[in-house]
């Protein structure tokens, strides 16, 4: 087998990624094949800490111009992000996958709390590791939340998954003419307001130094062969 390029990755899924075709919040195909993905990068002996989004079932912003308040509406989204966690969590385990929910909302009798040297170790005895609600504080988003786990288990490589295949300067769905970018730094990113993550994820990756690929996670296989070695997606670096 090729050489596996990282040890310990930490891999962002937008909760839109559980998401039926038909609308249904998760799809339980969907997470099936992810976490057949993740179990393959576990195989490999990675070390994969998980953080999902939760924009398939609630994103705070969204629910102020119905009235709600944008703390409780963020809270609401921080939870919706447990929700994900524990469907993937199941998924895995379904295939024989240790597997860990850590949170950062103290929700005891259902995960455990989020503890770095305690998810350190489990990411070091093979748990897949998955980091739910966000950072555990309003106007923050998961991309911003998986950039500073990311950081704190000191991650060699932060992906953040797409539908597409990777950073272009428009939305490739939308505008024939977007150009694809196979690699770039944060401050272009920043800069040109590509759709990457938000400002606050790039930020903090650019002040640590943390490299992140964008690249498309419904290709089957194409995060394994991106661990061995093979270039795919967009890589964003300091
Ligand atoms: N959220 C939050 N703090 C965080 C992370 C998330 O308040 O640290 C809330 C916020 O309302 C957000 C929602 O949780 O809209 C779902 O997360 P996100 O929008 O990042 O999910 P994704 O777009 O990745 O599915």
């Amino acid at each position: 087998m090729s050489r596996i390029i990282c040890q310990r990755i930490l891999l962002k899924l937008s909760g839109e990624a559980l998401m039926s075709e038909q609308g249904g919040s998760i799809d339980p195909d969907i997470v099936q094949r992810l976490a057949h993905e993740v179990k393959d990068l576990c195989d490999a002996g990675i070390q994969v800490g998980l953080v999902i989004g939760g924009g398939n079932i609630l994103r705070g912003a969204e629910k102020v111009s119905a009235g709600l308040n944008r703390v409780t509406g963020d809270q609401m989204g921080m939870l919706a992000t447990v929700i994900n966690a524990l469907a993937m969590q199941d998924a895995l385990e379904y295939l024989g996958q240790p597997v860990r929910v850590m949170t950062a909302l103290k929700i005891n009798q259902v995960c455990e709390d989020y503890i770095r040297r305690r998810a350190v170790r489990h990411l070091e005895k093979g748990r897949v590791t998955i980091f739910a609600a966000g950072t555990g504080n309003p106007f923050f988003t998961t991309d911003t939340a998986a950039s500073l786990r990311a950081i704190e288990i000191d991650a060699e490589l932060m992906i953040k998954a797409t539908k597409v295949k990777g950073v272009y300067s428009a939305d490739p769905n939308k505008d024939p003419d977007a150009v694809f970018y196979p690699r770039l730094t944060y401050d272009e990113a920043i800069d040109q307001r590509l759709n990457v993550m938000d400002a606050t994820a790039l930020v903090l990756c650019r002040e640590n130094n943390l490299p992140m690929r964008v690249m498309n996670i419904f290709e089957p296989g194409a995060v394994m062969r991106l661990m061995q070695g093979e270039d795919i997606g967009s890589l964003i670096v300091r």
